[in-house]
């Protein structure tokens, strides 16, 4: 199976690559087919992908597969949210959003509890009434420093039970536990059920 995957963040196709890669699929990325990024204006994360995965497969002529994902921060009522990637600003980097991130929570005292939420979507083509969705959750905290130099986006900031950050696992391990690696693995089992 081809597939068009619509997104031009490469720590995502990184991830999703590897997660897929027992699956039968040549997952291409949207950017090498010269397709643009959609709009992300909806207000929950099983809209944007709706919208990421319809514009993919429009512009391709492909089935396509769309995440949209963010981390929910507790003291910040649920925020950043469907806005992760811009909470510093519409051009912002993942730099300029952890520290963003720490401002926002610069009085806020531990637990500082947090989630991350991916929502990945598959339509068979743009125009499919019956998408496959999967959802994956992955519980933490923010922590008051970065660490570690791996994965992308907010890991660095994102601690877990042991006392590492998201930023200090392998590919692997992110994988066996993270919001997207659950959504990957519900994905897969939905692929193998479907019966058409
Ligand atoms: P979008 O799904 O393209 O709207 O972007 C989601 C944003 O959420 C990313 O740019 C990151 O800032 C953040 N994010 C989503 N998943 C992760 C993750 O696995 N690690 C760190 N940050 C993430």
């Amino acid at each position: 199976m081809k597939l068009v995957f619509a997104t031009h963040n490469l720590g995502k196709l990184r991830e999703l690559q590897a997660a897929f890669a027992p699956l039968d699929a040549h997952l291409i990325a949207q950017s090498t087919l010269g397709i643009e990024s959609a709009p992300e204006d909806a207000c929950t994360f099983i809209e944007n992908a709706l919208i990421k995965a319809r514009h993919a497969a429009l512009e391709s002529g492909l089935p396509a597969l769309a995440d949209d994902s963010g981390l929910l921060v507790d003291a910040l009522n649920g925020a950043p949210g469907v806005h992760s990637a811009r909470f510093a600003g519409l051009q912002a980097t993942d730099e300029e959003n952890r520290a963003a991130l720490l401002r926002a929570l610069a009085d806020t005292p531990a637990p500082r509890t947090a989630r991350f939420c991916c929502v990945l979507v598959f339509i068979r083509h743009a125009h499919d009434p019956r998408p496959l969705i999967s959802e994956g959750l992955w519980e933490g905290h923010i922590l008051t420093e970065e660490r570690g130099d791996q994965g992308f986006g907010y890991d660095p900031l994102f601690g877990l039970g042991d006392g590492r950050s998201a930023a200090q696992l392998s590919l692997g391990e992110k994988q066996a536990l993270s919001h997207r690696g659950q959504a990957v693995r519900g994905m897969l089992q939905l692929l193998a059920r479907r019966d058409d």
